[in-house]
């Protein structure tokens, strides 16, 4: 753990409904606040959360009744500041995960997915994992390293 210090955590558990995508987009950023991200980094990260929990609502629960954890967790360094998150569901699970992070590809064309969510979360953060059971659920950890812009 050499320098890494531990700064702050959060945890925060939602119905898997689509209103708490701004729930989750407005926590994250006020979980933020403290390190003084640029507006693209918060953009950016927005957007992956964004991303996973629609994920977890539309594939994951399938639109019927579920729970979603988002945690956040915050280290610093000497020069940055990492964001660590998770958003995990208990729903259906991912049946090839590395089919599923290819760009472009979706199980659901029918209703008009892009198959890019992942792709985003990987264009946006530094890192993305993807751990799923099928029939247990699936948990997404993306880190991010911020720029220390201010003195904080
Ligand atoms: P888009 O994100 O562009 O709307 P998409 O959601 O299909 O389309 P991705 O977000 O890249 O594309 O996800 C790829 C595929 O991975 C999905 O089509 C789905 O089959 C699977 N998947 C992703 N997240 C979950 C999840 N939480 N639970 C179950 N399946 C998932
Ligand atoms: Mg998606």
């Amino acid at each position: 753990m050499e320098n890494k210090v531990f700064k702050n955590h959060m945890q925060l558990e939602m119905d898997a409904v689509s209103e708490n995508e701004a729930l989750a987009r407005i926590a994250v950023s006020g979980f933020l606040s403290s390190v003084d991200p640029t507006l693209e980094e918060l953009d950016e990260i927005k957007t992956a959360v964004s991303e996973a929990i629609t994920n977890s609502i539309i594939h994951g629960y399938e639109e019927k009744k579920g729970t979603i954890l988002l945690r956040g967790r915050l280290t610093s360094e000497k020069k940055e500041s990492t964001l660590h998150l998770e958003i995990e569901d208990y729903g259906k699970g991912i049946a090839n995960v590395e089919e599923a992070r290819e760009p472009l590809f979706t199980t659901k064309p029918e209703e008009d997915r892009a198959g890019m969510g992942f792709m985003f979360m990987e264009m946006f953060m530094d890192s993305l994992e993807i751990e799923s059971v099928p029939g247990e659920g699936t948990k997404i950890r993306m880190l991010k390293k911020l720029k220390k812009n201010r003195v904080v």
